[in-house]
Order: structure tokens, then C-alpha cells, then sequence
């Protein structure tokens, strides 16, 4: 019996696939890269844009023949177009889907799927799959021992009520998990080959907030850097107000969690901030950013902007160009607004910036980013760094510096999962070359 999964959207969803496809390899299915060759097909959606929700439903649709050639497939509807509310619209309007999941629970896919008999594994190939990884998370056969970054989610939900995001009606409110929980599915990928987690949440920083008794991120990296066998740690995404020195600290003391900070600032007039509800003002930001690279020696940060939100005027927009020229942060990612149902934004703020105009902003921001990031890349010629190798693209090896930078290296020998020195050869704004230096 085969399994095929859809991922759409995040690190967040490409850890919920995971856990999918892990409990699939339980049950004795098989990953196939082939839709119409599965018996199980798994589509784990993202409704954070509009245009991610209309590939959803376009990828939905495209199921609707492979189901009527065959009735014994299973659809399984899954992640943030089902939300945690029992998806009463969506079961009417695609009665072929035979089950739906909220994000990040492959529950209700795994019971229909053990219910029936005829679908159940050969008892004994289950058994030595099970005794292959006796612990709680298996890899498709596919990426063992080839898997080199893993994720794994530490605090799901959020309770932060941005004004324009619809993950906390989707993802539901935050909740951290047990410390025991995510150590061993650590080690469980770690047994498997994987090398560097990245641990996840909406606000990772908030890690243990609602549950007294776990420890804080700081302390969680702390166990997690004790795991042995694991070479790297990163973690995503951060919120502003929740950076404490402890955890800049953390990152700085510990070798083995990465010189990398993902907090986005989403636009950088105090106007457009507070309409957003985030909680912070540009100045506030600004500090931070001096915080992070005072306390982190050569660290890189990432920022998520929109561009267009509600009532943005092109003035507005100008204090966010004007932040990020004077920032210079390593990595920007885009957005233009789209407003989400059931949002505060989407209902009481005119989505009032034409597409035209945020296309504009966006290009506006893109290309002074393209800059920024190759006068930063450009430092690293010469340089050696320590690059961890994931897989090859076509000839080329490619891995990641402690600072995240994408780098290809061309060899013969098989890298993958290797850490090991390379001489930058070539900057570029996107990525670098280099070759093997040992
Ligand atoms: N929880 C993180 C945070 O607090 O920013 C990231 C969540 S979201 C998956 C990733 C990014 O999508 C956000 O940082 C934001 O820039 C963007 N985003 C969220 N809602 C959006 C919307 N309605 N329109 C455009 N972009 C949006």
C-alpha cells in the first residue's frame, strides 16, 4: 500500500507531512512520489495568502478523476484550509474527500485507515519497520539516512492576534509541547541520519510560556545541544517582543545552535504596526536588531514584511524601504496583503491598496534587498566556512553556512549530511560557490 503527500506553505507544514508520513510508515504504508499510483493521498494545505488557498483547491480538484477511476482511494484533507473546527463547508463541497484533519493531527487519517481491515499491513513487515527505529518517529524509506535538516514543531497554534493572519482561527490557540516529547522525536531523526533540526512555532520564543513546569527556548536548546550525533540548531519563527537576552545568550554560548535569527518586523511605520496589532514600534525593532548582533558575534537575521496592508500610504510604505536600507538584514521575505476571512483586517479595514500599487512596493523592496543581501554575501569571498551538505542539484552539491547562506559546491564523493570546510568563490545575492577546503 502506497502513500503520496501534497505539502503546501510553511516549515510548519513540511514538519506536520512528517509526522503524517511517519505514521503511514507505522501502519506499513510506502511513500510514493506518484499520486495516481497511491491508495492514500494526503494534501496538507496553506490558506496564510489567498493564492496559496486557490492552489488548495485547484490541487483538490485535480483529485476528483483519480478518485472516480478509483473509489478505494483515501483523500485526506489536511492542515490550515480545515482549521480546527469540524469543516462543515468543506464536506459539502468535496463530499469525495473521505477525511479531514486540522493541522498538525494525523489522527483522523490514521483511525479510518486501522478501522479498515483490508488496508492493514502484513503484521510482521510492520514489526521490523518498528524494530528498525524503535522510537516514536519514522522516516520514509526515501529519506533515511538522506534526510539531512529536520523539522520539528515545539509550540503549536498561536494566541498573538495579528490583524491580518488567520493562523490562530486555523491552527487554534498556542500550545507548547512536552519537553520528553520533542527530545526523543529528536533523537528518533537524529538515529535516522538527520544532522540539524530547526524547531518550530508561530512564536518559538514563546516556547513553555503556557505550561509552568517545561523549560523556556533557552533552556529547551540547552537539552536539545546534548543530544549527541545532532550537529546543528536553528529555530523560527521569533517575535519581537518575545527575544530575551537569555536566548540571544543561548544562541551565542551554544556551539551547536546556529548564528541565525528569524524575526520578522512586518512593516516599519509605527501606524501600520499598531493597525497590525503587533505590538512593537520601528525604534523598538531598530534596538533589537542592535541587541541580537551585540550579543550574537556574525549573526545573520531574516524579516518578514507585507507590503499594502490596509490604509498604507506610499509615505508609510517609505518608512519600511528606509528601515531595511539602514538594517541591512540579511534576508527579507515578501508579501503583498491579502486579506483573510474572518481577520480583523478583512473586516474592518478596506483592503484599499490596489494590486498594481503593492506589486510596485514589493519589486521596490525586492530589488533594494537583492542589493543588500549581495554586499553581505560579497564579505564571504575568500572566506572559509564550515558548510553543512544537504543533496546534489544536477552536479552541484548544495549546504548551508552556520549563517544560513545557501552554498554549491561541485565533488565526486557522496557529501550528504557532511560538514566540512569550503573557500567562497563566488557571491551572489541568492547563494554562493565554493570548493571543498580539506
Ligand atoms: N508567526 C510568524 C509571524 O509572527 O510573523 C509567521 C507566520 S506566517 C506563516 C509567515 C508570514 O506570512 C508572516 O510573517 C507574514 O509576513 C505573512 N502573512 C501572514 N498573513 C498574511 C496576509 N494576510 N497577507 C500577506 N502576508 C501574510
Amino acid at each position: 500500500m502506497k502513500y503520496h503527500i501534497w505539502t503546501e506553505g510553511c516549515q510548519m507544514n513540511v514538519a506536520d507531512s512528517q509526522r503524517v508520513a511517519s505514521a503511514l510508515e507505522h501502519l506499513g504504508y510506502e511513500n510514493s512520489p506518484r499520486p495516481d499510483e497511491a491508495d492514500v493521498i494526503v494534501l496538507n494545505t496553506c490558506v496564510v495568502r489567498q493564492s496559496a488557498e486557490d492552489k488548495a483547491y485547484g490541487r483538490l480538484s485535480s483529485l476528483r478523476p483519480l478518485k472516480q477511476r478509483n473509489p478505494n482511494l483515501v483523500i485526506n484533507l489536511m492542515g490550515c484550509l480545515v482549521g480546527v473546527k469540524d469543516p462543515v463547508h468543506l464536506r459539502q463541497r468535496f463530499p469525495y474527500v473521505d477525511v479531514f484533519s486540522p493541522p498538525s493531527d494525523p489522527t483522523p487519517l490514521i483511525e479510518l485507515l486501522s478501522q479498515d481491515e483490508s488496508r492493514a499491513m502484513l503484521e510482521g513487515e510492520t514489526q521490523t519497520r518498528n524494530r528498525l527505529l524503535d522510537e516514536d518517529l519514522i522516516l520514509p524509506e526515501v529519506q533515511r539516512g538522506r534526510l539531512v535538516s529536520g523539522f520539528i514543531p515545539v509550540v503549536y497554534g498561536c494566541s498573538h492576534a495579528c490583524t491580518y493572519c488567520i493562523i490562530p482561527y486555523r491552527r487554534g490557540i498556542e500550545r507548547s509541547r512536552p519537553p520528553e516529547d520533542i527530545l526523543s522525536e529528536a533523537r528518533s531523526l537524529v538515529a535516522q541520519g538527520v544532522k540539524e533540526i530547526t524547531l518550530l512555532g508561530q512564536i518559538v520564543d514563546r516556547y513553555g510560556k503556557d505550561e509552568p513546569a517545561y523549560p523556556n527556548l533557552a533552556g529547551l536548546l540547552i537539552r536539545m545541544s546534548q543530544i549527541e550525533g545532532l550537529k546543528r540548531i536553528r529555530f523560527l519563527t521569533s517575535h519581537p517582543n518575545w527575544m530575551t537576552d537569555e536566548l540571544l545568550d543561548a544562541v551565542a554560548t551554544l556551539p551547536k545552535v546556529m548564528p541565525h535569527i528569524e524575526v520578522p518586523v512586518q512593516a516599519g511605520d509605527d501606524e501600520v504596526l499598531a493597525n497590525m496589532r503587533r505590538g512593537y514600534t520601528a525604534e523598538q525593532y531598530r534596538r533589537l536588531v542592535e541587541r541580537i548582533r551585540a550579543r550574537i558575534p556574525g549573526v545573520s537575521v531574516a524579516t518578514d514584511i507585507i507590503v499594502g496592508f490596509p490604509g498604507e500610504s506610499y509615505a508609510q510604505f517609505q518608512h519600511t524601504y528606509e528601515l531595511l536600507a539602514e538594517l541591512k538584514l540579511d534576508v527579507a521575505h515578501l508579501a503583498r496583503y491579502s486579506p483573510r476571512p474572518g481577520t480583523v483586517s478583512a473586516r474592518r479595514m478596506p483592503d484599499d491598496v490596489s494590486d498594481e500599487e503593492k506589486w510596485r512596493r514589493f519589486r521596490l523592496l525586492e530589488e533594494q534587498q537583492e542589493q543588500i543581501a549581495a554586499e553581505i554575501h560579497a564579505r564571504y569571498w575568500g572566506q572559509t566556512v564550515p558548510v553543512l551538505f544537504e543533496e546534489k542539484n544536477k552536479n552541484r552539491w548544495k549546504g548551508r553556512t552556520p549563517t544560513n547562506k545557501l552554498v554549491f559546491v561541485e565533488s565526486d564523493r557522496d557529501l550528504t549530511g557532511e560538514e566540512l570546510p569550503v573557500k567562497i568563490s563566488w557571491t551572489g545575492p541568492w547563494s554562493m560557490l565554493g570548493s571543498l577546503a580539506v
